[in-house]
């Protein structure tokens, strides 16, 4: 392709907005633009690459024996009604009516669609199992579309179903997928990590998120120095530190606290540490509050409390408190609270003796003993994990965390939409039961940006070969010598009859332009062609990564670039 005739704008600074590293590159290598909030154009660099991506996923989906299909974006209302999930969705959901005022979805997933594809399609044990995936757009209306097209509001996944007769079977199938994800990061020249992932509340048993460590990451990842353990940290068990008796503990003391209402606050006006405070915070399920207790010191994990309790959980309101506890917030406490679970964290029994608020404005209360002054209905690890803390899994290594960019997921879902949309087979004996369920995604446009996020250094990209939108790059210098074009002409259809796919900057651009222009595109090899070189018999080779020049022969450019290329792919095949 010629630069001159193809569409590859790009851009000196990025607008504002962008903070993101691989936002601000793909925006200024002109790879997409932006079209309103969360909703991208791919310009051709970037939808080559794109295509890359895909191509990679698709190779591995059907090595792995997933077979492709494609379903509308448009699914009518009714899936969603019978599977539970109209009203769970919420606002994330995008919806519309047709001319008749039916109703009907966007896309965000297609579990729906494909069970009920599945339900009326397959019903002996004898055409199972079976994995069906999509490469498709899908829609979100996400709270907070950023960091470009990492987190849109329209994008592309891969999505894909297995369905089997039983669990064992779906472990099969989870883990070809597990083993095919791993593989295609890898190639896509990613350092995806699988992170335990939660379930969530609605069930489902096993789940694998693919992470991508990088700065703007949205998850945080827990791993242990000393062994395997690596989770996400939402879902991190903590272990129960010793207890401490409060036998020899002086009797209960009102202390007035005027205005200090946080756990800081406190601690610092009392002279007390965190770590002997206990945190009252009142939550609801949505049908009822309750109570959690945490040391000062410690966080609440919510998603343990959702899954503690069985419900999803939100924090209660002013108001809610103020019922609850008869005080306005920040002065909450379990001595005396009636008619509400009180759960606690295990970490309250390393308290022994300690402070906490009086349930009374501007009141809080000393020499609260943990085994005295209050009961506890449930006992529970409901605390977020901290770096430092001890390996759950081993017991000896300690925790450090790291953020990472969730590229895929993997989870087994069970009988959930199978029972619910009448995806059933009829077993050896006659006998009919639910089809166990897997799901597979993968964020192929969020792919293609944690690929830029990680590949790259501060002049501008660095493609992996394997998702690069072309693999040279070659300039020539001076576009109106007559030589320096025909010798150009003559690299550009030799590497091409070689294989290679080649961006020639035939632009009538000051050599400067053309080398950052180079850099910012980031392709793997560069040839430069000039009338000095040419004339010396030796023009120039550049690898992106390195960014050092090398004197080359014409004639040798095509075994240059094969013997590197070859070497290279070979790194990012497993
Ligand atoms: P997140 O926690 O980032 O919102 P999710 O748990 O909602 O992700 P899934 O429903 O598992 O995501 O979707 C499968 C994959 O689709 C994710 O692993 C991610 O790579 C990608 N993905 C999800 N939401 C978006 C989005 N808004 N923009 C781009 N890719 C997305
Ligand atoms: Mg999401």
């Amino acid at each position: 392709m010629k630069q001159s005739s193809g569409f590859f704008p790009t851009l000196r600074e990025a607008p504002k907005e962008a903070e993101a590293k691989s936002h601000v590159l793909m925006l200024r290598a002109g790879l997409i633009r932006q079209l309103a909030a969360g909703l991208y154009i791919y310009l051709p660099l970037g939808w080559r690459a794109l295509r890359n991506v895909e191509a990679i996923v698709r190779e591995e989906m059907d090595a792995a024996g997933a077979i492709e299909v494609l379903m509308p974006s448009l699914q009518p209302d009714l899936l969603w009604k019978q599977s539970g999930r109209w009203d769970v969705m919420g606002p994330e959901m995008m919806r519309l009516q047709d001319r008749n005022e039916r109703e009907f979805v966007l896309g965000p997933t297609h579990e729906e669609v494909i069970t009920s594809l599945v339900a009326s399609e397959i019903r002996s044990y004898r055409d199972l199992p079976k994995n069906l995936y999509q490469i498709q757009t899908k829609f979100r209306d996400e709270i907070r579309p950023r960091f470009g097209v990492v987190r849109a509001r329209e994008f592309i996944m891969k999505d894909g179903y297995s369905f089997d007769v039983d669990d064992d079977g779906a472990g099969v199938s989870y883990q070809a997928m597990y083993d095919a994800y791993a593989r295609l990061f890898h190639r896509c020249g990613l350092t995806a990590m699988p992170v335990e992932a939660d379930t969530g509340v609605m069930g489902g048993s096993r789940s694998h998120e693919f992470m991508v460590p990088a700065e703007i990451g949205e998850s945080e990842i827990v791993s242990c120095g000393a062994c395997d353990y690596r989770a996400n940290r939402e879902l991190t068990e903590s272990s129960a530190p010793e207890s401490v008796s409060s036998a020899n503990a002086l009797p209960l003391e009102e202390v007035h606290t005027p205005n200090q209402r946080t756990i800081e606050e406190v601690a610092a006006f009392l002279k007390v540490e965190p770590a002997s405070m206990i945190k009252t915070l009142i939550f609801t399920d949505g049908e009822k509050p309750f109570v959690v207790l945490m040391r000062g010191d410690c966080a609440v994990n919510e998603i343990k409390v959702a899954k503690a309790v069985g419900k999803p959980v939100e924090l209660a309101s002013p108001e809610t408190i103020q019922q609850v506890t008869g005080a306005p917030v920040g002065f909450a406490g379990p001595v005396g609270l009636t008619g509400v679970d009180v759960w606690a964290d295990l970490s309250i029994k390393s308290i022994g003796v300690g402070v906490t608020g009086a349930n009374k404005a501007d009141y809080h209360l000393k020499n609260v003993a943990i085994d005295r002054d209050f009961t506890v209905d449930r006992w529970a690890d409901l605390r977020l994990a901290e770096p430092g803390d001890v390996c759950p899994k081993c017991g000896k290594g300690t925790l450090s965390m790291t953020l990472g960019i969730e590229v895929g997921h993997v989870f087994v879902l069970g009988t959930k939409y199978s029972t619910a949309l009448n995806a059933v087979y009829t077993d050896e004996k006659g006998e009919r039961r639910p089809m166990v369920m897997g799901c597979y995604g993968i964020g192929v446009s969020r792919t293609l940006a944690a690929v830029v996020e990680e590949n790259s250094d501060d002049k501008g990209i660095v493609w992996p070969v394997t998702v690069a939108p072309y693999h040279v790059h070659l300039l020539n210098l001076s576009p109106k010598s007559e030589e320096v074009t025909k010798a150009s002409a003559e690299l550009y259809d030799g590497l091409r009859a070689a294989g290679f796919s080649v961006l020639l900057d035939d632009r009538d651009e000051r050599p400067g332009v053309k080398f950052n222009d180079a850099d910012l595109l980031g392709l793997p090899y560069r040839v430069i062609v000039g009338e000095k070189g040419l004339k010396s018999g030796q023009i120039e080779f550049v690898q992106r990564k390195s960014l050092e020049k090398e004197p080359i022969a014409p004639a040798d450019v095509i075994a240059r670039v094969k013997g590197l290329y070859a070497e290279e792919l070979s790194r990012f095949t497993p």
